[in-house]
């Protein structure tokens, strides 16, 4: 998702390389070029006009500034815009202060409320916390039964009506459920609401009845980010009918090309406070304006990979390689922890996935989407087929040798060359990403 609208920011911000100062017509032309990536990426006109005026105003106004050049300034100040569009600070959950906390979710028909029930469950008790879902959503034939098996596998509770009975009575489900969460002493109780195809006031109705019964601490609307345009209508539908405190953007792995990203916060005053990315029950996160900023910029999503990373990369391993990759505690980065961090990176997900969220990546994107993972395969086979001594000091690894794990790994000799010279490339970029830090030294950066 945004590649179209982070492919067109990179075009603009190019054309900006090398200028010493910003004319007027420079201006101009970034604020008529971003107008138009903006308007492709489906994002609501008012937003779009108010975004662009503010660049310009601060693009005219900026004192030049020592540490950046022209074309990275406008980075900076497009990058703030759009945290600014976004939400700004990240938006987290309210907890009750008394009794169970309540999050009512509200959204149409296969918005993909019932699968973000359960993501929101697991997240909740992954955090300690024991949530019940309430299976409220009875308009859908297999809502209920699909909530279930959604829970057991987040390994949570779920109150549903027995079949048969409470049919067509959500209202009196959600309030049994409140009972039934206060004398089980569970601390979050989730409801899912029924969604219909398309906005009407009987589901509006039924939606506010239940939420007058159950008295939520936080409405959450959840909406597909595939539907453009159509989300910030809904949004407004619902926002009227129902009311919601926070939105949930679902199906970000999709191809939406951002327009509801941008424009939801904006139109409806609510702030984005998750991200669904796909059908496991763990493509789920907090949403945060500020990495998500970057990654529109393709500055990379460095702090969502660096958290996913600590979920899975075992904490003093994870220390020692930061340390490594940024030449402190005078150990250098080996070809031997080349291979591990490929390994423990594999363990977050496909390759590609993670590579699109490293920073000055957008250029490789194709490339990417084209990784074959077997490629790692392939590495591992070769760096096995080198000595201790070789995967310690790569620098040793002359014709002779190469020709030898060639031989032994059952690879070309041309491999081998290329995966040593990528070892050393990537050692080299990595070595200045962790000691870089700032704008200015950013790679992926104009400039
Ligand atoms: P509901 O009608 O609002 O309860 O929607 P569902 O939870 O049943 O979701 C509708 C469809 O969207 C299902 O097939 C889900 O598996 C799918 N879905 C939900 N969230 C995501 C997501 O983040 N990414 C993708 N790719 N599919 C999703």
């Amino acid at each position: 998702m945004f590649a179209t609208l982070s492919d067109r920011l990179a075009d603009t911000f190019k054309n900006l390389r090398g200028k010493g100062r910003l004319s007027e017509a420079d201006i101009d032309a970034t604020a008529r070029e971003i107008r138009i990536a903006l308007l492709e990426a489906d994002v609501a006109l008012p937003v779009v006009r108010e975004f662009v005026a503010a660049v310009k105003d601060r693009a005219r106004g900026e004192e030049v500034s020592g540490a950046l050049n022209p074309a990275q300034q406008i980075v900076k100040i497009v990058n703030e815009e759009l945290v600014g569009i976004l939400g700004g600070e990240t938006r987290r959950l309210r907890f009750a202060k008394t009794g169970p906390t309540v999050i009512m979710l509200a959204g149409l028909q296969g918005a993909g409320k019932t699968t973000l029930a359960a993501k929101l469950a697991l997240w909740l008790k992954e955090q300690g916390r024991s949530p019940m879902l309430v299976a409220a959503d009875l308009q859908r034939p297999n809502a209920v039964n699909q909530l279930q098996v959604n829970g057991q596998r987040a390994g949570v509770t779920v109150f549903a009506p027995e079949p048969g009975n409470g049919v067509g009575d959500p209202v009196g489900v959600a309030r049994d459920a409140m009972a039934e969460a206060r004398r089980t002493l569970h601390d979050v109780v989730i409801v899912d609401t029924a969604g219909r195809l398309g906005v009407d006031a009987e589901l509006m109705q039924q939606a506010a009845d239940i939420r007058d019964v159950v008295q939520p601490d936080e409405v959450l609307f959840v909406v597909d980010a595939m539907i453009g345009q159509d989300a910030v209508t809904t949004a407004q539908a619902f926002l009227e009918g129902v009311g919601f405190d926070g939105v949930v953007l679902t199906k970000l792995d999709g191809d939406a090309r951002g327009g509801a990203a941008l424009s939801i916060r904006s139109v409806t005053g609510r702030p984005v406070m998750f991200a669904s990315s796909g059908e496991k029950l763990t493509d789920f996160d907090v949403f945060h304006p500020d990495r998500m900023a970057s990654r529109i910029l393709d500055m990379g999503d460095m702090l969502t990979l660096i958290e996913q990373a600590e979920k899975t990369f075992d904490s003093d391993q994870a220390l020692k390689a930061a340390q490594k990759l940024s030449g402190q505690g005078g150990a250098e980065f080996t070809l031997d922890d080349f291979l591990e961090q490929m390994q423990q990176v594999r363990k977050l997900g496909s390759m590609s996935k993670i590579m699109g969220m490293l920073p000055g990546m957008g250029q490789f994107r194709e490339q990417l989407e084209n990784f074959d993972e077997r490629e790692i395969d392939r590495i591992q086979a070769i760096i096995q087929s080198m000595t201790p001594a070789e995967r310690a000091n790569p620098k040793m690894i002359d014709g002779s040798r190469r020709a030898r794990i060639a031989k032994g790994s059952g690879r070309a000799v041309m491999d081998v060359n290329q995966l040593v010279d990528r070892f050393f490339e990537a050692r080299k970029m990595m070595q200045q990403m962790a000691r870089g830090g700032g704008m200015p030294g950013m790679p992926g950066m104009p400039g």
